[in-house]
């Protein structure tokens, strides 16, 4: 491997020791766990890879700034603050903490949905931006580039809406039945892969000539101006600060899970342009659904916090350092001879299981099968994407086949060292060399919903 990896710009003050576990110890904790590994208990793994989600380290700072919440019930000085900061990351004029991601959206949604049916388009929805739509009575249509499935190939900009079959599908459904335009950058949907600013504003320009809002859906949005740094023409010479304001000014509404670029455990954001009357009607809904407005389900700490992590969450040395992780451990995977989505998106690295065991059948669940695996051999726990998570078809029953299977490992921020991503790399490796006495999978128990997080499963002797 020639390309130099960025050391970490930090250093550590305080450390969290993690339990050591024989492999005997997690044939048997994976075997109780019901050979899923979302019911193991963290203190039984040595590397979570499980999400990106509120589960990176917070700086000196933010720790330092946790003594600072106001705890006011109503115009905490924490909120002043928070707002403050949004505002001039944004752009816009009106900001509500929510108390994550999906509380922004069941706040924000519903307002826009103005009769049932309406239509919401996005280059991915994440599945709780999908089930919000759902609930609020809407539709969600997924209009991403082909080039997305495409696993081998490079192309910058993976996360891009297809204009074309855009702009086909408004004509389609008509105008009047759109209710937003969502973009979701980075596409967690589809490994972290970025939207390019051209695609943006392209996809504002038929916004506007359609009449139609445009809502970011910004969990990762720094990630992708660092992407758009990186890889776009043009934008070499511009801080991430002001990719990120031309980024926001492409829309109208921001919807944010501030547990990834937030940089905090927990957090949510609604931001909005300028539309008062959005603004107005936001701000009584979610009084009953999060808490009053300067609140909205956080604590004011949590505000300071916050208020700090967006900001260090712009800091290039940072985003380089996590950027090359993932790139990191996706070369050594590469290096291995491992199948991977490639290039590497911004929080993960996404394992091509349909290739590394073909001989498993898509309802025995190949990526499943390979993050137990992961597990025994080195107490790394990452996540299945793809049938398992899938589900099964509401009318027949039948079993969904998923167009990929994905075993995710999703890197925390600030969390873990290269030498983590090493042992990662290696365990990795390590399966894929005799992925052949991998066997699939069989239910022991199926819930009728949301399978993947409770099921208990076994092995097919
Ligand atoms: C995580 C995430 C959400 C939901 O946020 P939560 O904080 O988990 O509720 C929405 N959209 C995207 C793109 C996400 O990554």
């Amino acid at each position: 491997m020639e390309k130099k990896y960025v050391a970490p710009p930090y250093r550590i003050k305080m450390v969290e020791p993690i339990k050591m576990t024989t492999k005997e110890e997690r044939i048997e904790k994976l075997k109780n766990a019901g050979y899923n590994p979302f019911s193991l208990r963290s203190e039984d793994v040595y590397i979570d890879l499980l999400t990106d989600s509120g589960t990176g380290a917070m700086s000196q700072f933010q720790w330092g700034a946790l003594m600072q919440g106001d705890e006011a019930y109503a115009g905490s000085r924490s909120f002043f603050r928070f707002e403050g900061v949004v505002k001039d990351i944004t752009n816009y004029q009106y900001v509500i903490p929510a108390h994550q991601g999906r509380g922004a959206e069941q706040v924000v949604l519903p307002q826009l949905i103005t009769k049932k049916g309406m239509y919401f388009f996005s280059n991915m929805h994440f599945d709780t931006t999908r089930a919000h739509v759902e609930l609020a009575g809407g539709r969600a249509v997924d209009v991403v580039i082909d080039e997305c499935f495409d696993t081998v190939n490079f192309h910058p900009f993976k996360g891009n809406f297809d204009i074309e079959k855009l702009e086909k599908e408004i004509i389609e459904k008509g105008p009047e039945n759109i209710a937003g335009i969502i973009m979701t950058i980075t596409n967690n949907s589809a490994g972290g892969q970025p939207v390019s600013m051209e695609n943006l504003r392209t996809v504002k320009e038929i916004a506007v000539k359609y009449n139609i809002k445009t809502i970011i859906d910004g969990a990762r949005y720094a990630e992708n101006a660092f992407f758009i740094k990186e890889r776009e023409e043009g934008y070499q010479n511009k801080s991430i600060k002001e990719i990120a304001h031309e980024m926001f000014s492409y829309a109208d509404i921001l919807l944010m899970s501030a547990k990834k670029d937030g940089l905090v455990n927990m957090g949510g954001i609604i931001a909005i342009k300028d539309d008062f009357d959005l603004y107005q009607k936001c701000r009584t809904y979610i009084v009953p659904m999060e808490g009053f407005p300067t609140y909205g389900g956080l604590a004011g700490r949590d505000l300071e916090a916050l208020a700090v992590g967006l900001e260090e969450a712009l800091d290039e040395d940072y985003l380089r350092h996590r950027i090359d992780q993932a790139r990191y451990l996706g070369d050594k995977l590469i290096a291995g001879g491992v199948p991977i989505q490639y290039p590497v998106g911004g929080h993960a690295v996404f394992v091509d299981c349909k290739k590394i065991c073909p001989h498993i059948p898509f309802n025995e669940f190949p990526a499943q099968a390979v993050c137990n695996e992961v597990y025994i051999e080195a107490g790394v726990r990452a996540v299945e994407v793809g049938s398992f998570l899938l589900g099964r078809n509401p009318d027949t029953l039948e079993n969904l086949e998923s167009q990929l299977e994905f075993m995710r490992l999703t890197i925390p921020r600030r969390t873990y060292t290269y030498a983590h991503l090493d042992v990662v790399a290696d365990a990795v490796i390590s399966v894929y060399n005799r992925r052949e006495t991998l066997v699939g999978l069989d239910f022991e128990y199926e819930p009728p919903v949301l399978r993947h997080f409770t099921a208990r499963l076994k092995p097919i002797k």
